[in-house]
Formats: C-alpha cells, structure tokens, sequence
C-alpha cells in the first residue's frame, strides 16, 4: 500500500491547518501514522489520494447510512442547486423537512434546523434553561454532545482520544453548572437532583452512547432517568445525533420506548451535508425565538442544499423500513464473526453491539460507562487499527468511537473484513 501522496498533503496541511485536519480525531494521533486523505468515496467504499481503496466501517462517523454517493441523494443535490446555493429566508423544503422529523422522532413535536450536532445541543441546553429557569445540567461522563463550552467537561469522543477531555479555554464560571454522572448509574443521578434539588434544567444523555466506544444502556435505566425528570421537572435531552435514524427510524427513543422531552439530531439528517436539528415538546419549543424569548438563529441554517440532502435522505429511511433490517443483519453478522474469531484464538474482548453500530473493547472486562472503557489496551487498539488499515478496512482511529455501518456492505465485503480481522488479530498478537 503506497501513501506517499496523503503523508505529502499531511506534512504540507501542517503549515495552514493547525494539527493538519479541521478535526482532531482525523489526524490519527491515537493510532499512530499518518491519516490517509481522501479523494473520492461511492457506495461501500472510500479511496484515497493514491488510489488506494477501503471498505468504509466509519461512513463520515454516520451520516451515509446507505453508503456514500447514493444516486438518490447526489441528485436531490444537483436539482436543488439549479436553483442557487442559499436565500436566508424560509423554503417550502424546510417545512416539509420538518413535518418528516416530527412524524418519523416520537418526542419531537416541533423542530429548528441547524448545522451542526455541536450547534443542537449548545441550543438545546439553553432552551432548557429558558423553559426551566435553571441554570445547572447534568451530563454522563464519557458522552460527548460536541464542542460547546459547558459540554467540554468528561466529554467523550476526541476529547477522550486526545487527553482533554476537560478543554482549557472553558472557564471555571461555566463548567460549575455542568453535573457529572457515570452512565448506567441512576443512583448517582438521584444524588445529584437530591444535592442540587430544584436547579438543575436538564439532563443530556447519549442514550446509547458511541462516543467513549460503544456501550449499552442497562435495562431499567432510561426508564428510571425519565421517571426522575418528570418527578423533578427536569428536561430529559436524548442527543441522538449518532443515533438518530441509525438505531431505528424514530432513533433509540422508538427502540427503547422511552420518550424524552427534547432531542437533537445530526449526521444522517442531512445525507452528508452539514446539518443538525433539535426539537421536543410544543411547550418547550414555544420558547424559541420568534416564538419565544430563548434566541437562536443561524445565516445558513435550513439551507436548500443541505435540505435537498437531507429530505431525500429522510424520505426514503420512512418509506423502506427494510433498511433496517438489513443494516441489523449486516451488524450481526460482522460482531458474531469477529466473536468467533477472537473465540478461536483464545480472545475474550469485548464487542458491544447494537443494530449497526458495533465496538471491539481490547479488554476481557464488560463495557458499561467511562470507567470500564478506559480498561481498554489503547495502544493494542492502535496496531489492530494499522492492521486492518493495510489490509483495506478503514476503521475508526480511536478505541474511543463506534464504527457505523451501511447497507453497502454485501455478504461478500463482510466476508472480506473478517477475514481481514482474523489476519489482523493473528499478527498483532505475534
Ligand atoms: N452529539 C453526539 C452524540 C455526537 O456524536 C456528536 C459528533 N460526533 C455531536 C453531538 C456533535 O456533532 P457535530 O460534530 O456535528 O458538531
């Protein structure tokens, strides 16, 4: 495999890009090498600047949940640019956009568009605290909800992959009004509301969490979180910006049936585009500007392009829910492979899966929060990851991530990353 050519645009990208990416976890810091950069990506595959091919475990780290270039979605975006790039003021798109949310995500009644997870869940909060007149929130350790200020506290996902997952730049004033909590842990909520009873605003949760690597949410426990908030009246934020669309059409809140107040959306809302969303309750809602007092607003947000993505996207995961079956299919078959080949190598790691989202944990111990994620031999996880690099499976770069698959991946191409596994395991393990 020759990477003369991305090692070429790395070393030149570090004298205008700080790091040489426009996002952390992209430079490869916590495996080791240089990042391949990427020329062009279609269907199951990405390719990079020296022609290299890879079978795509990551998909943009979820939005192209039916593989990349989907002609449905290239079109939407080619019709919809005939028309110019953006207006800054309302299309029919938008509204129709936002009927489809409001049917396919159970607790959304009403919703605003933005760009970004990151700008969902920075709204979301303050939303909350508008509606609640609160200022504190209580957040999991290891759950990433992007890079806003009162977030970057315990955050998961690059955060955790680059040792900060307490940023210096947030000041002390801000991170005091953000309650920690271990996932899976509804006594230590219950501590917290009982401290800080009548203050705090919300509770955000990754309900499945895929930023400290995959884990699960033990059984009881977003029922037991939703049942605090309502006695509490606390605003229960599901952030499924990873989960969203992926888990099920309406998200892990239509597969656990567990409804929150609000949630906040992204990557596969917009087809690859730069999307995000939040939405909840019509009371809730109702308190966003021009509605309400709680401001919010954004010179690209709604923008047609995105919305054509999006819509095209969005359409077609509602009208064949035999997508999910089959992504459920192709992540079954991937985790039970990869169980039986560590089985038969006398490898007990563990893989935590859930529809098509799956992590392998370079630990034997059980993965439930940020503690027992931290067990995970990091450094091993980076030679597994140049294994499979150079046998053609690009994977996430950190143990910290999920992988997210798509329906690209044929019974063929599965066969093809298992056996790249089985190889993988049997050379870093000498
Ligand atoms: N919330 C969750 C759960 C996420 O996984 C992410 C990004 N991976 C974000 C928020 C932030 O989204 P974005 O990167 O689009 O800002």
């Amino acid at each position: 495999m020759q990477i003369s050519e991305s090692k070429r645009l790395f070393a030149h990208a570090q004298n205008f890009i700080p790091g040489g990416v426009n996002s952390p976890v992209r430079a490869f810091r916590a495996v080791g090498g240089d990042p391949i950069f990427i020329k062009k990506a279609d269907g199951a595959y990405i390719f990079d600047e020296d022609g290299n091919a890879y079978i795509e475990m990551i998909n943009s780290w979820g939005p192209m949940i039916l593989g990349h270039n989907h002609p449905m979605i290239k079109e939407a975006v080619i019709k919809a640019m005939e028309n110019g790039t953006s207006f800054g003021a309302p299309t029919a798109r938008e509204v129709e956009i936002a009927e489809l949310i409001v049917k396919m995500v159970p607790s959304v009644e009403k919703v605003r568009m933005v760009n970004s997870g990151t700008e969902a869940t920075m709204s979301a909060i303050r939303v909350a605290r508008g509606y609640t007149g609160r200022d504190k929130f209580i957040k999991m350790e290891g759950h990433y909800h992007g890079h806003g200020d009162s977030f970057l506290i315990s955050a998961g996902s690059g955060a955790i992959t680059m040792g900060n997952p307490d940023s210096p730049g947030v000041t002390v004033g801000t991170a005091k009004d953000t309650l920690l909590a271990p996932y899976n842990d509804l006594h230590a909520v219950e501590n917290l509301v009982q401290a800080n009873k009548g203050e705090i605003a919300a509770l955000i949760i990754e309900p499945v969490p895929g930023n400290m690597g995959l884990t699960l949410p033990l059984p009881g426990y977003l029922e037991g979180l939703r049942e605090i908030c309502t006695r509490e009246g606390i605003v229960l934020i599901f952030d499924e910006v990873m989960t969203g669309f992926r888990l099920a059409k309406g998200g892990a809140q239509e597969l656990f049936g567990v409804t929150p107040d609000m949630t906040t959306l992204g990557k596969i809302i917009g087809g690859g585009m730069p999307v995000g969303a939040y939405g909840g309750k019509k009371e809730i809602m109702e308190f966003v500007s021009p509605a309400g007092p709680v401001y919010q607003a954004g010179t690209l947000s709604g923008n047609p392009i995105a919305m054509a993505a999006g819509l095209a996207m969005l359409r077609h995961l509602d009208t064949h829910p035999e997508v999910y079956a089959s992504l459920n299919q192709i992540g079954r078959k991937i985790t039970e492979g990869i169980v039986k080949i560590n089985l038969d190598l006398n490898l007990n790691y563990t893989v935590n899966h859930i529809g098509s989202m799956y992590s392998l944990f370079f630990t034997d111990s059980p993965v439930v929060d940020f503690e027992s994620a931290k067990k995970s031999d990091t450094a091993l996880f980076g030679t597994y990851f140049q294994a499979m690099l150079k046998r053609g499976v690009y994977l996430a770069p950190s143990q910290f991530e999920s992988l997210f698959l798509s329906t690209a991946l044929t019974d063929g191409l599965i066969e093809v990353v298992l056996s790249a596994h089985k190889e993988s395991m049997k050379e870093i393990l000498g």
